[in-house]
C-alpha cells in the first residue's frame, strides 16, 4: 500500500480526544471511560487504521469524528479547522458530505423497502450533486461501475436481499461517494463478509484512495487486514490508544505487549494452526467503569511491573514515526 504526504497538514487532526458515558442515577450516578485522550493525525490520502477488541473505542471514536454523539473533552481539526466551535452539531451539511461513513453491516445499513437506484440518487438530490431523472440515474450507474458493480443499470433497479453481502457492501461505499467525499470513516467494513469477497473490498478501498486520493479512518479488530491497508496503525486497549505509527514498521517492530499478544494471534501459515508464540496474556479486561490506575493493560501483562499498577505510562518514541505508551521504554525502562 502505497505512503501519502506527509508534507501537507493532516485532513484530520484529532487531540486529546475524551468519551464518558454517564449510565446510573441518583446517588449511583457513575461514567464509562469510553476513550481517554485519543490524538492522532489522517494526511490526504492515507489509510488510518485502528485496531482493538471489542470495547476498546474504536467505534466510539470514528462516531465523534462523524459527529454522531458529543465529545466529553478534546478537539477535532478538519481542514485545520475546529469543527467542535465552528460548525453547528448537527447542521452541517457541508461536513456531513466531506466525511461519509460506510457500517459493519452493509444489508442494516440499506433499507429493504428501497431499490438500489433510491439508495443512491438520494445523497446525490440532498447534497445537490445531480439534478434531473436522467443525470441522476446516469450518475447512479457511473457510481455502480466505480465500485465495479456491472451491469449498473440493472444492479440499480434491484433491492438489497437481491445482493451479495460484498456487492451490498459495495453500495454503501458508492453511497459514500455520492457526495464526493475527503475522508471516509469505515466501521470495520469488511467483518460481516464471506472471507472470500474480503480482499475484493479491501482493494476498493486502496482503488478509491488511489485514485481519488479519499483518506480513512479504517477500524478493525483484525491485525492482517489493518497490515495490508494501513498506511498507519494505531492499536486501542480499553479506551486508551497504547501504540500507533507507520503500518510496516509497527508490523515488524512491535513494542506494547498488548500489540505483540494481537499479532502473535493472526495465523501464520508457516507455522499451521498454532499462532500462541509465548506472549500470551491472563487476566480480564479493566472495568470501564473504575478504570484502574496506571496501565490499563496492566492486570493482563506478563511483563507488568510496580509502576505499571500507579502510573499511567507517558508517550515514548520507539523510532521515527513509531511510538509506544508502555513503561519498559521510556525513563527507567529496560527495553
Ligand atoms: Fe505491561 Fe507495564 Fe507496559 Fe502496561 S506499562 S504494557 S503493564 S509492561
Amino acid at each position: 500500500m502505497s505512503q501519502s504526504n506527509h508534507e501537507q497538514p493532516p485532513i484530520l487532526d484529532v487531540r486529546g480526544m475524551t468519551k464518558h458515558f454517564p449510565v446510573g442515577v441518583l446517588f449511583n450516578k457513575r461514567q464509562v471511560h469510553a476513550v481517554e485522550d485519543a490524538s492522532f493525525t489522517v494526511q490526504c490520502g492515507q489509510v488510518v487504521a485502528l485496531v482493538g477488541e471489542s470495547g476498546s473505542g474504536k467505534t466510539t471514536t470514528i462516531r465523534m469524528i462523524a459527529r454522531l454523539i458529543p465529545v466529553t473533552q478534546g478537539e477535532i481539526f478538519f481542514e485545520g479547522a475546529n469543527i467542535l466551535k465552528t460548525e453547528p452539531r448537527w447542521a452541517s451539511m457541508d461536513y456531513r458530505s466531506k466525511v461519509q461513513l460506510i457500517f459493519q453491516d452493509p444489508f442494516a445499513s440499506l433499507n429493504s423497502v428501497h431499490t438500489i437506484e433510491h439508495h443512491l440518487a438520494r445523497p446525490l438530490i440532498i447534497h445537490k450533486k445531480a439534478s434531473g431523472r436522467q443525470e441522476i440515474h446516469e450518475r447512479v450507474c457511473d457510481l455502480l461501475e466505480t465500485v465495479e458493480l456491472k451491469p449498473a443499470a440493472e444492479i440499480a433497479n434491484r433491492y438489497p436481499h437481491q445482493l451479495s453481502g460484498g456487492q451490498r457492501q459495495r453500495v454503501a461505499i458508492a453511497r459514500a461517494l455520492a457526495v464526493d467525499p475527503q475522508l471516509i470513516l469505515a466501521d470495520e467494513p469488511i467483518s460481516m463478509l464471506d472471507v472470500s469477497i474480503r480482499m475484493g473490498v479491501l482493494n476498493l478501498i486502496d482503488k478509491l484512495k488511489e485514485e481519488r486520493g479519499i483518506s480513512y479512518v479504517y477500524i478493525t479488530h483484525d491485525l492482517a487486514s489493518a497490515r495490508y491497508i494501513g498506511d498507519k496503525i494505531m492499536v486501542m486497549y480499553a479506551g486508551h490508544m497504547v501504540e500507533g505509527g507507520d503500518g510496516e514498521a509497527l508490523m515488524k517492530e512491535a513494542a506494547h505487549p498488548y500489540t505483540q499478544l494481537l499479532l502473535s494471534a493472526v495465523p501464520n501459515p508457516h507455522a499451521g494452526l498454532r499462532t500462541d508464540n509465548g506472549i500470551g496474556a491472563r487476566g480480564e479486561v479493566p472495568s470501564l467503569i473504575n478504570p484502574p490506575p496506571g496501565c490499563p493493560f496492566s492486570a493482563r501483562c506478563l511483563k507488568v511491573m510496580k509502576p505499571c499498577r500507579q502510573v499511567m505510562p507517558g508517550q515514548t518514541v520507539v523510532q521515527a514515526g513509531h511510538w509506544v505508551r508502555c513503561h519498559l521504554f521510556g525513563p527507567g525502562g529496560n527495553s
